[in-house]
């Protein structure tokens, strides 16, 4: 039997993070050069574990472009839906690792690639077949991106497909706070699932008490599954009908790059085909228990893309 296919919307860039040793002959540049991009590393996240994905997004008509293109490919990622802008250059992103350990990220995007994406260039049919529909919310922060944001997601909703929101904010990209949390919030009810992080609550919301009553403030009549990461603590769900938490796996993190995207592509992959898993708890929580495994993994190891489980990876760390 065919898997259903989960296509992701959005960006992919490249991460310039500076190698610990300097520079060296292996990176003769100082620079590892890391694939990202959350919606790019989704999409990878299921085709890894097995399941079918696509991912639709534009990049520039580049050396890292077709770099970016081909690590998709490599790891079994539809590229029908990706296009290439002739005149813009892919997204970059530059990683200073301050001495406090805290990354501080520098971007080249006036414009990229990604963010001239028409309306006009979506390739529908893949859209159509969709199960799944993700996305987060970089996409909506200028035009002509966010209106085929919008008309992605239309169409994949017309055609039957659940959408599956990941806001992913990336703060210092927005002209401000509040028009970050406009624009997260102007496609808030159109999502069936929704996927923020502890932080990102606490940013949606202004409440800095992450509790139950701050997570369904954020509840839309339509939703289908509410989901809140708390990193080294699991994640918290909310449904309709009822709402838990589920803890996650002790290990060594040593970069929690890509630990959510991971653990978004583990549920999605779970529920493409067989959406009763949200009515019933127990299942949920089995899913969700799958998802943590898959999130924690991701942190033991450098990176995003590298870092993602395969099926055999992530039943044998279970
Ligand atoms: P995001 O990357 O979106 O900020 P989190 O950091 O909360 O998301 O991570 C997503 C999931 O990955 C968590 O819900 C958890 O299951 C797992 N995870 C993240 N960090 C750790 C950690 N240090 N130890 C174990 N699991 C982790």
């Amino acid at each position: 039997v065919d898997k259903g296919l989960v296509v992701s919307f959005g960006e992919m860039l490249i991460d310039f993070v500076p190698t610990e040793s300097g520079v060296s002959l292996s990176e003769s540049s100082g620079f590892l050069k890391a694939p990202g991009g959350a919606p790019a590393n989704v999409a990878i996240a299921v085709s890894r574990l097995g399941g079918r994905a696509a991912f639709v997004g534009k990049l520039g008509d580049d050396d890292f472009g077709h770099m970016l293109a081909g690590i998709l490919r490599k790891n079994g990622v539809d590229d029908q839906g990706i296009n290439f802008d002739k005149g813009a250059r892919t997204a970059l992103a530059f990683v200073t690792l301050r001495s406090d350990g805290e990354r501080e990220f520098m971007f080249y995007r006036n414009p990229s690639a990604d963010m001239l994406l028409r309306p006009d260039e979506l390739n529908l049919e893949l859209i159509r077949s969709a199960k799944v529909f993700h996305y987060g919310s970089i996409s909506l922060i200028t035009e002509p991106c966010r209106s085929a944001h919008m008309k992605a997601m239309e169409v994949a909703k017309e055609a039957g497909a659940l959408l599956s929101y990941d806001p992913n904010l990336r703060e210092p990209l927005w002209p401000s706070p509040e028009e970050a949390r406009i624009q997260i919030m102007s496609i808030w009810d159109k999502a069936d699932i929704i996927k923020v992080s502890d932080v990102e609550l606490e940013f949606l919301t202004g409440n800095k008490t992450i509790d139950d009553e701050t997570a369904m403030s954020l509840w839309h009549p339509n939703l289908k599954l509410l989901l809140v990461t708390l990193g080294e603590n699991g994640c918290r769900y909310y449904t309709k009908d009822f709402h838990g938490s589920v803890e996650t796996f002790h290990v060594d993190a040593v970069d929690t790059t890509g630990a959510g995207d991971s653990f978004v592509g583990a549920l999605l992959n779970q529920i493409v085909d067989d959406q009763s898993v949200l009515e019933e708890e127990e299942r949920l929580r089995k899913v969700l228990r799958f998802a943590n495994a898959c999130g924690a993994i991701t942190t033991t190891k450098k990176g995003a893309i590298p870092a993602l489980p395969s099926d055999c990876e992530a039943l044998s760390f279970l």
